[in-house]
């Protein structure tokens, strides 16, 4: 039994392979039958794999990929985890200026992320009305 014959064939059309090979998912290829299981469009460079699937990286992504919370769009590069949530960094704002969140760095209140200025903003109104609350 020898395995290495088998694998000088596409692992698309079984048809033996010359000298231009791709090599991916421990399969030779043709460069342009390795294709992505799901929009089947040839896998030119990156490819993603799960499942024993090959997918390209656009696909895996929305396959895969956590959708951001704040426009529901698929996450494909940068991607930030807060409040146990995904995010695009400039989706993750605060919650009274609008503005992209620094590094992803935030303080909470009543359970609402904000900068470090509009947090103490934040803050000290709650302050004021608890304080008129309490007189
Ligand atoms: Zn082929
Ligand atoms: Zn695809
Ligand atoms: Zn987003
Ligand atoms: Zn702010």
């Amino acid at each position: 039994m020898d395995r290495s014959i088998d694998r000088r064939l596409c692992g698309q059309c079984h048809q033996s392979i010359g000298s231009e090979a791709l090599v991916a998912m421990n399969r030779l290829w043709h460069p342009d039958h390795f294709c992505c299981s799901s929009c089947k469009r040839p896998i030119k460079q990156t490819f993603q794999a799960a499942d024993n699937h090959a997918y390209c990286v656009q696909c895996f992504a929305q396959k895969y990929n956590p959708k951001c919370s704040g426009c529901m769009e698929t996450l494909v590069d940068t991607c930030l985890l807060a409040l146990d949530r995904h995010w695009h960094p400039r989706c993750f704002t605060c919650n009274t200026c609008n503005r992209p969140l620094p590094n992803g760095e935030f303080y909470l209140v009543d359970d609402k992320p904000y900068d470090l200025d509009c947090h103490w903003a934040k803050r000290l109104e709650k302050r004021e009305h608890i304080e008129r609350g309490e007189r």
